[in-house]
């Protein structure tokens, strides 16, 4: 029932630092209510040397209360706790059971396969599970939990696997766009993939997500590298940014990608703002069915436009 992402970009952090963060802020979610907990982050122990190196994906899932989960990863601490990540992206839950009954398995993050090559959080309910299950279920899925959600991150696999093989490289923003065109239901997630390292993709419709931004200096402050993509800006207008405001001085995307690119920048997901408050005061609430993604860096949200808004509401 609560959802915690953490992204560093360019801020060296240790491993334990992560893992800690991605736990204080289950902690602060603690009083929506749940019946298990989960993480997942980066493992291996040598330091990554690029970008692209694919690290493996640990998840780590317990039923029970979130100093339990803390007990279980602590578990993990002899190897390279202090490894530094230069950028690292990270998930966590807090997860109210709607389907199946209250497990390690069934906790989230779901994943696509061992590998944990996709890995999401969910909160909310995919009202057409069992059609999509049974559609993977005859492309040689086989699952490993009674959750709605895992059919979700199986089917980002299978998009990825199924482009792949055509030739186009998708994006995570292009995945998590074909994913939720097919979801009927409620819903705010946010994926980690080995094939994107680095990067977090959030999306919602009908449940709540909101994205803090921490900048070092003021100058970084005051040009936030956001991306409102595809002529987004109306709606931006029409009360995109919620108190306290981060504006996009233009939606050029060009003029926003080198900045984000070297920009020294931390994201927190999280289901409201009490999870990130002790970390900025810098929010942006995400609409039903946007889709946002930190990639290099840079904060892309893709609103749909809808002809019905209102503008400007903000001032
Ligand atoms: N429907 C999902 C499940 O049962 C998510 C529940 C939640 O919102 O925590 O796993």
């Amino acid at each position: 029932c609560g959802i915690f992402g953490y992204l560093n970009y360019l801020v060296p952090k240790s491993r334990k630092y992560i893992v800690e963060t991605l736990m204080d802020g289950l902690q602060r979610l603690e009083y929506r209510g749940y019946d298990s907990a989960g993480i997942a982050f980066d493992g291996g122990n040598e330091i990554p040397l690029s970008d692209s190196a694919k690290l493996p994906c640990l998840v780590v899932r317990q039923k029970g209360k979130v100093n339990d989960l803390r007990k279980a990863v602590d578990c993990l601490q002899g190897t390279n706790w202090d490894l530094e990540f230069e950028t690292h992206a990270g998930i966590a839950h807090t997860r109210w059971a709607t389907h199946g009954e209250p497990s390690a398995h069934n906790s989230h993050p779901q994943r696509s396969d061992e590998n944990n090559e996709f890995v999401v959080v969910h909160n909310g309910i995919i009202n057409n599970y069992k059609d999509l299950k049974s559609f993977l279920i005859s492309k040689g899925y086989k699952f490993e939990s009674e959750t709605d959600t895992e059919v979700v991150v199986k089917l980002i696999k299978y998009l990825y696997e199924k482009h792949k093989a055509q030739g186009d490289k998708l994006t995570f923003q292009d995945l998590v766009e074909l994913v939720i065109a097919q979801l009927e239901g409620a819903f705010s997630f946010l994926f980690k993939s080995i094939h994107f390292p680095g990067e977090l993709a959030a999306s919602r419709r009908g449940s709540p997500l909101l994205i803090g931004v921490k900048c070092e200096s003021q100058l970084a402050t005051n040009h936030i590298p956001i991306v409102f993509s595809k002529g987004a800006e109306a709606e931006f207008r029409g009360g995109l940014v919620q108190s306290p405001m981060i504006r996009p001085e233009t939606n050029s995307e060009a003029e926003f990608h080198p900045l984000g690119a070297n920009k020294k920048i931390e994201y927190f997901f999280a289901s409201d703002a009490s999870a990130v408050i002790e970390h900025t005061n810098q929010v942006i609430f995400l609409e039903d069915d946007d889709v946002a993604v930190v990639r290099d860096g840079c904060l892309t949200i893709h609103r749909i436009k809808r002809g019905d808004v209102n503008e400007p509401s903000h001032r």
